[in-house]
């Protein structure tokens, strides 16, 4: 029999992945605060759930919650999920939210009898739709063999990054490296420039070289090296400096609560704080324009 599926939080994410948990064969219940987005989801082959709280939830193998912070999942795991789920319902939460707070709730949920994974997502709303997404995940290793169906239903790629918590912290430590290596990466193309190197022949030596960088091989700041990246396309988003600023955002809360210390990181957050008031619609590469025109300190 088809495993029964209630899927939480149908926005620009959680839309792509509702439709691929159907796709896979499913059986989907869908809910959201907005109306439209339960629409949408059932015109893809999910159920519309009207009411969280009372629908029925007791034949509901498992749960996913894709959301925008914190407080939004805190506030369906402790208070408006459905009152007649079964013990033993799985809970995946795939929204990118701070360390304390996944942990807290993972283990609380586990301790309620709800065996729950934190399950972040790395790529985009294209990846979301393709299936292609790339999960990390922290839970108990039997709670993530059991997420592990479901995920592979959305992504291509799916870690175990240890217990309850620990999908979260290994998202957020990437996107701080992700942010550093992409300022650091829009500075060298910056500096290179100023000093007489067209930016193809800089890319062309630091590819190959020992500067050689994701940022720069797979998303290059600069236009004309990397086709598809978003330098080509008047810095539209990709991966838009709000969302990069969301996850620098959380990295140095969870840095402050574990005692870390992150210059770059803090650093990297107010540059992106920077472009978020100067080109808050930009894809975070947007770093190097504003480099030329003098607007970062
Ligand atoms: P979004 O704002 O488009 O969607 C969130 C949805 O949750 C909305 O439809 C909203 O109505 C719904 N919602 C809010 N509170 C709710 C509640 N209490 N009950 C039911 N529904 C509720 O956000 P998104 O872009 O889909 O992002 C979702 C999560 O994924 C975020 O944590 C984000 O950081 C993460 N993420 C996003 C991207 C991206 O490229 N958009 C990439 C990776 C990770």
């Amino acid at each position: 029999m088809a495993q029964t599926v209630l899927f939480v939080g149908l926005g620009n994410m959680g839309s792509g992945m509702c439709a691929n948990l159907v796709k896979a064969g499913f059986e989907v219940h869908a809910f959201d605060l907005s109306k439209d987005a339960v629409a949408a989801a059932v015109a893809k082959g999910a159920h519309a759930v009207e009411d969280l709280r009372s629908f029925d939830g007791s034949g509901l193998d498992a749960m996913v919650t894709m959301l925008p912070a914190g407080k939004h999942v805190a506030q369906v795991y402790m208070e408006d999920s459905p009152q007649s789920m079964r013990k033993g319902t799985l809970m995946i939460d795939c929204s990118t939210i701070d360390v304390e707070t996944a942990r807290a709730l993972g283990q609380g949920a586990t301790e309620r009898g709800y065996p729950a994974v934190d399950a972040p997502v790395s790529g985009g709303t294209a990846a979301a739709e393709a299936g292609t997404l790339t999960f990390m995940v922290g839970g108990a290793p039997e709670h993530f063999e059991m997420a592990k169906p479901y995920l592979e239903a959305m992504g291509k790629k799916v870690f175990h990054a240890g217990g309850n918590g620990n999908g979260q912290a290994a998202k957020i430590a990437n996107n701080m490296l992700l942010a550093i290596s992409m300022i650091g990466t829009c500075e060298a193309f910056h500096l290179a420039e100023k000093l007489g190197l067209d930016a193809q022949t800089f890319y062309d030596i630091s590819s190959n070289a020992s500067g050689q960088s994701w940022s720069m091989t797979s998303y290059c700041p600069a236009p004309g090296p990397v086709p598809a990246a978003p330098s080509n396309r008047d810095y539209n988003p990709g991966f838009a400096v709000p969302m990069m600023l969301k996850d620098l955002g959380l990295a140095i809360e969870a840095a402050g609560t574990s005692g870390s210390t992150v210059p770059l990181g803090q650093h990297a957050k107010h540059l992106y704080e920077e472009a978020a008031k100067a080109h808050g619609d930009k894809d975070f590469s947007v770093i190097l324009p504003m480099l030329n025109e003098g607007l970062l300190k």
